[in-house]
């Protein structure tokens, strides 16, 4: 085959700063002889991150499922909180190990993020929050999920692991909803090895998630609550200050590499591309399409196994749905007839290489493989 690829070809690859660039960072750690609890990488991370989100209040945290373990923490919900099931499976354990049931609300077939029509049903007196996922960079229905939660006086809070930067309507993403949580793990648009933040507009918050994430700890020997250890250590914010530096170069090269796959997969019957809804919101993270077996000729998990052979492995996220868990499928709101879009996407979508370093030529190369399937599909069928 021609179009092999010699070396493997992954969904992602994590953006890394020279080495020169990290030995001068880690130099300056070591210079410091202060490794974690709130150093100068830390205290300048926090800094540059609230400029560049342009946001209020960010904590950052050792990873962005911890952060949002304790964000949830932070706000003393109870009960049940409303979810989608479309999900990285840490958002739903992010209420498991807070105690809190998920109720899984159904998708929107174009977004795949929590259909905001189905929410209002699912609400009863235990409900205490709406956790909605930001999928693949696609803004959920903020204002609609807002006036339910006003209605209701229920908190929203927003995974946005997917839209690290991101604007909606002129303004940050994460000015929606009480709390926003983003995830800096290496696979992410911008990383710092593993990490997290949450953004939010309270300073009262900002005080309990310091205690939260560093054991309860008020001073060495006062433990005011029961915390636990969530802290990003200063190698992690060193290198999350050099990643900083290199993230609107690597948007501008994704952002290449997106119109390239729209370019060549827009004519292919079947191929819906997922990531392209609202531009201004765009975050660049995953480049995921979705496959009409009817129209493809051929279902998403073939095309999956068949791209192998070239080297090239996708992801089917986010499969499988979370409400299939072996711990949640009794629930009443996980059964599969409650979740009629859900299931039928879980099965279409598919993730694409997608990162700079990639090129444009490889991206032109990869949708000449999935061109060819389909037409080498269809000369057969047509013999048959
Ligand atoms: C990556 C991701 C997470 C988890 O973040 P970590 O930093 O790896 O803990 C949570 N939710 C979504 C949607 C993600 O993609």
């Amino acid at each position: 085959m021609d179009n092999y690829f010699d070396e493997p070809i992954l969904i992602t690859r994590p953006l890394f700063p020279t080495k020169q660039n990290m030995a001068r960072k880690i130099s300056e750690v070591w210079d410091s002889k202060w490794l974690t609890n709130n150093g100068t990488q830390h205290q300048e991370l926090e800094k540059q991150l609230k400029d560049y989100l342009n946001v209020d209040q960010l904590s950052l945290f050792s990873n962005g499922t911890l952060a949002l373990l304790l964000g949830l923490k932070a706000f003393n919900l109870t009960g049940e909180v409303i979810t989608t099931p479309f999900t990285f499976p840490a958002t739903v354990q992010a209420l498991d190990w807070n105690g809190l049931t998920p109720v899984f609300c159904d998708i929107n077939p174009q977004t795949l993020t929590i259909d905001a029509t189905k929410i209002e049903a699912l609400i009863t007196e235990n409900t205490s929050a709406i956790l909605a996922v930001h999928v693949f960079g696609n803004p959920c229905d903020v204002e609609e999920i807002q006036a339910i939660a006003d209605r209701h006086q229920l908190k929203v809070i927003y995974d946005g692991a997917h839209v690290f930067g991101a604007k909606l309507n002129g303004q940050p993403i994460s000015n929606y909803g009480d709390m926003t949580m983003f995830s800096f793990h290496a696979t992410k648009l911008f990383n710092t090895i593993e990490g997290g933040a949450l953004a939010f507009k309270d300073e009262a918050i900002a005080r309990k998630l310091d205690l939260l994430k560093n054991f309860g700890l008020a001073n060495p020997e006062e433990v005011v609550l029961s915390g636990i250890n969530a802290k990003m250590n200063e190698v992690q914010a060193a290198m999350g200050l050099e990643v900083l530096k290199l993230v609107d170069e690597e948007r501008g090269k994704r952002h290449n590499l997106k119109k390239t796959y729209e370019r060549h997969l827009a004519h292919l019957p079947g191929i819906r591309v997922l990531t392209t809804l609202v531009n201004d919101s765009s975050s660049y993270q995953y480049f995921v399409i979705e496959i009409d077996e009817k129209m493809y000729g051929k279902s998403r998990d073939w095309l999956h196994d068949e791209l192998k052979k070239y080297n090239v492995f996708t992801r089917k996220y986010f499969y499988p749905l979370c409400s299939d868990f072996e711990w949640y499928k009794h629930l009443e709101s996980a059964q599969g007839e409650k979740l009629p879009q859900a299931q039928k996407s879980v099965g279409q979508v598919l993730a694409m290489p997608f990162y700079g370093e990639l090129g444009v030529e490889s991206v032109m190369k990869i949708c000449g493989i999935i061109e060819e399937l389909h037409v080498n599909h269809n000369r057969l069928s047509n013999v048959i």
